[in-house]
């Protein structure tokens, strides 16, 4: 039998979310190893190419830039591709009603930043590499965890590797195999719809606005990139829709896609490849167990529709850094129930309440029904109306 290598903290997955908690585990003086089942990432190509774009991009509101900035993670992503956007335009794809907020009207200078997913990944690879206790095992997998003794989990990976630790966290994504060993339950469900991503240039600039249009079949957001010609597309289609656009070629899929433009806004001529990604809502009953916690989409995992999900996982980190840090000052152990507990009090009501939001736009947004389609018009178009209240819901986006 291999010999256990022993580490503080071990962490499954290193996408944004396990990276980012790796990064403020390890600034506190945290021992930290990170299982992570992809190839090492590579320099991102900054081609102005369509294809060269990463297709997963997303929307980070200024106060997760602020969390990324305090590490040294933003500055190291300013070497890349930062998208600001100041504007935001939201309408009823089927009537009039129509939302508009700008950074102008709240008095700040930007309302988020969208970045491709690859770039904030690289720029927290960076920043972890200059940790020297931080160690990462690229193509492994964790495979089982013991969580039999009091303050230990063991933990074996596909490649034979053993390692323990006082806490294993899953930051495995929304199919985490840690939840499934810890046995922490969820509440799922399909959303019975799949987005289509992909680059997009438009025939104008898009002024740094971020588009967005509830469509009877669902949500269509157009989000800009630092090249003032080209947005990311996030294109949710209800089942079965979204078989038949993906199945087009690009000319006729970028003629569907002009099809549902308002005729004001900049039309789209030219695409990169496209993906596609099935959409489910997740969330998980406890977050925690002595010796185990959840972050990132492993805990919860939403609709694109507002592009929160990573957002909510950077706050995640950002708590539990918070809470680990304080326990591991005090001495107290880092797996300790009531330390982990004190996280998820502090995390799960945000996830639920944004998770419940996002539930509530897709039913209303998703009716056909004529009364909800008039009341939703309306709702709209008031709310753009009433300064204060709309301020308030921006307000809130950014955070
Ligand atoms: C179409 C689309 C658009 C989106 N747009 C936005 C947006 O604009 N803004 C926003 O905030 N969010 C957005 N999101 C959500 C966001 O992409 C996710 O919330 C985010 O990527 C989750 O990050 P994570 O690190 O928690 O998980 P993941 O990115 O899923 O990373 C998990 C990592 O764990 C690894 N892994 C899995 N199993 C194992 C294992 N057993 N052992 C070791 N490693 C393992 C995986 O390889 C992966 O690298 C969008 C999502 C979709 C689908």
């Amino acid at each position: 039998m291999a010999a256990s290598e022993g580490t503080d903290v071990v962490i499954a997955g290193a996408g944004i979310a396990g990276l980012a908690l790796a990064l403020g585990l390890a600034q506190q003086g945290i021992k930290v190893a990170l299982i992570e089942a992809s190839a090492e990432p590579t320099t991102p190509a900054l081609d102005s190419d369509l294809t060269a774009w990463d297709s997963r991009v997303s929307a980070l509101t200024p106060s997760s830039s602020a969390w990324l900035a305090k590490r040294g993670v933003w500055q190291e992503m300013a070497h890349y591709r930062l998208g600001p956007y100041t504007d935001m335009l939201v309408w009823d794809g089927s009537g009039t009603g129509r939302i508009a907020f700008s950074a102008e009207s709240l008095e700040v200078p930007l309302l988020g930043h969208i970045v491709e997913n690859r770039v904030t990944v690289y720029a927290l690879l960076k920043c972890v590499q200059q940790q020297a206790n931080i160690r990462v095992y690229w193509e492994d997998k964790l495979e089982a965890a013991d969580f039999s003794q009091p303050d230990l989990v063991s933990m074996d990976t596909q490649q034979g590797l053993c390692l323990s630790a006082g806490l294993l966290v899953g930051a495995d994504g929304a199919r985490s195999r840690t939840r499934d060993l810890a046995g922490l339950d969820i509440r799922a469900w399909s959303y019975h719809q799949h987005a289509i991503v992909a680059t997009v240039r438009l025939t104008q600039e898009h002024q740094k606005t971020c588009y967005q249009a509830f469509l009877n079949t669902g949500p269509l957001a157009l989000l800009p990139l630092s090249d003032p010609l080209l947005c990311s597309i996030v294109w949710s289609l209800d089942d079965p829709h979204w078989e038949s656009l993906q199945n087009m070629d690009d000319r006729d899929f970028m003629a569907q896609l002009n099809r549902v433009l308002p005729s004001n806004m900049p039309s789209v001529e030219a695409i990169g490849r496209r993906g596609i990604f099935p959409l489910r809502q997740c969330h998980a009953v406890d977050y925690v167990r002595q010796g185990v916690a959840l972050v990132g989409d492993a805990a919860h995992s939403i609709h694109p529709l507002a592009g929160q999900g990573i957002n909510l996982g950077l706050k995640d980190v950002s708590v539990l850094v918070e809470e680990l840090g304080r326990a591991w000052q005090q001495g107290t152990s880092l797996g300790s129930e009531s330390t982990l507990r004190r996280y998820q009090r502090r995390r799960k009501t945000d996830n639920l309440l944004m998770m419940s939001a996002m539930e509530a736009f897709k039913r209303g947004f998703g009716s056909t029904h004529p009364a909800i389609r008039v009341a939703r018009n309306m709702g709209l178009s008031w709310t753009d109306a009433a300064t204060p209240l709309k301020n308030w819901l921006a307000r809130q986006a950014l955070t």
